[in-house]
């Protein structure tokens, strides 16, 4: 821990915002830039690392609180935090997908199977697009029939991509978007001219991992949910930690040095 401690953006010698030496102490152990004039709590800063840090694990906040030593609810205010900003971060990307993208719909939440588009009450319908090579995009809509799909599809995909949907009825004027290829799941034939949607189908199973481990999330809360999922997925092993912290402490160029002391921090 001594160690831990030395570091001199937590102790206070460097300015996390400026990147300079020059940092003296206010009271409530704040301390303030003679650059940059602006000023931070230490303490603060430590568990916000901490908390990050947790979240990154996708440890549960009940869990971390325990672990940090922390109130429950402050640990997963903090948590609801990240998930916002995550969704904004989401929301906010514009790019269009291309290339070859598979489609599809699922449900989450509630308890019985039902058919597509009947029987779907009380499920949040998600839809998906996921671009091979590349990224999912995801979005709650309220119904699946062809206006609402369709329009999604033009959203957020270029003309003329090559499109992977089952044989589901909404997706039949596809064929006049772009190239249309529709899976027969009778058929075993599948990865013949890659014919399947087994990418996106890997990202229901992802996401519904996810979502069982969280019992009990409430229905307001599932767009949420459901981008931080899409963020997980987007961002798989390494470059989930340091795009996080980009997005959350945009203002802060150290995040690389946040990353390693976090990482020391916990382990
Ligand atoms: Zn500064």
């Amino acid at each position: 821990m001594k160690k831990v401690l030395s570091d001199m953006y937590f102790l206070g010698r460097k300015c996390i915002f400026c990147d300079k030496y020059g940092l003296y102490k206010l009271k409530n152990k704040k301390v303030k830039c003679k650059h940059c004039k602006k000023y931070y709590s230490l303490n603060k800063l430590q568990r916000d690392m901490q908390i990050i840090y947790y979240f990154y694990l996708e440890i549960s906040a009940r869990k971390a609180a325990h672990e940090i030593n922390l109130d429950y609810s402050v640990v997963h205010r903090k948590f609801m935090q990240f998930r916002k900003l995550i969704g904004e971060h989401c929301n906010n990307e514009v790019k269009k997908l291309n290339g070859e993208l598979e489609i599809d719909e699922s449900y989450f939440g509630g308890k019985r199977k039902g058919m597509r588009g009947r029987g779907a009450k009380n499920k949040t319908i998600v839809f998906g697009i996921l671009e091979r090579k590349g990224q999912i995009y995801t979005k709650i809509v309220e119904n699946v029939s062809a206006e609402t799909l369709m329009q999604e599809i033009q959203n957020k995909t270029k003309k003329w991509s090559v499109f992977y949907t089952d044989g589901w009825r909404s997706y039949a004027s596809l064929e006049q978007y772009g190239k249309h290829n529709i899976i027969d799941h009778d058929k075993e034939l599948v990865d013949v001219n890659h014919n399947h949607t087994n990418w996106i189908e890997g990202f229901w199973s992802f996401a519904k991992e996810r979502f069982h481990k969280y019992h009990g999330i409430s229905k307001t809360n599932y767009p949420l949910y459901i981008k931080e999922m899409e963020f997980r997925f987007n961002n798989l092993a390494g470059s989930f930690l340091g795009r996080f912290i980009q997005i959350h402490l945009i203002n802060i160029a150290i995040y690389k040095k946040a990353i390693y002391f976090i990482k020391k921090m916990v382990h």
